[in-house]
Parts: C-alpha cells; structure tokens; sequence
C-alpha cells in the first residue's frame, strides 16, 4: 500500500464476504478499521460446528478484537437480491449468499457508471 502512496491509517472500513483465513489473516494489519459483515458468519467463527469450520477460521486472525460492524436484516433489494445497504460511500451492499459458510455474503458496489 505504501509503494502505491497509500496511507494505510486512512483505511476505515473493511467489508468481509467471510472470516475463513484466507481472507481475515490481514485483519491484523488494520486493528484501527470497522470490520463490517454478517452476523451468522460472526457467529460461525465464535461457535465452528464442524472440523472444515475449525480448521478454516483460524482464531489467531482475531486476537486483535477487531471493531465488528454486525449486520443481519435486508431493507433493500439490489437487482432481484435481498440486500444489506453499508452505511458509508461509495454505495456499497452486503448480499446473503449463504453457503460457503454460514454467513457468506457478496459484495456489491455502486461505480459510478451506472
Ligand atoms: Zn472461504
């Protein structure tokens, strides 16, 4: 970040799609940010059922405490899908897409262009 003349103290917001740790190991590096996501996928971190559950959220990404931003009710619709609006711009939206873990979301973001 800083070779691209990035500030990474200017980073405030991170938007997970999920906790496995191939996507929440930088979360160390950002302790400063909110961390916005769904709440079944904060709860599936807290209490893992399974053994892929165990090994996949790895609890040493979050000995941090991170700022969690927990959401869980869809108010909107983006396209034909239930939607979660993120309360900061650019206009970005939280997608329930359940699956891959329990509280897998997409992420849509507004671009400009349309
Ligand atoms: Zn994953």
């Amino acid at each position: 970040m800083k070779q691209l003349g990035i500030n990474p103290g200017d980073v405030k917001h991170i938007v997970m799609t999920h906790l496995h740790f191939d996507h929440a190991g930088g979360l160390v590096d950002f302790p400063w940010t909110q961390v916005h996501l769904h709440k079944k996928e904060l709860d599936a971190k807290n209490k893992p059922k399974t053994w892929l559950e165990r090994f996949a959220y790895d609890q040493a990404d979050f000995t941090h405490h991170p700022n969690w931003v927990i959401y869980e009710l869809c108010t909107e619709k983006w396209f034909e899908f239930d939607a979660i609006p993120l309360p900061f711009e650019p206009k970005m939206y939280l997608i329930p897409l359940f699956g891959h873990t329990s509280g897998h979301c997409g992420v849509a973001i507004q671009d400009g262009l349309g």
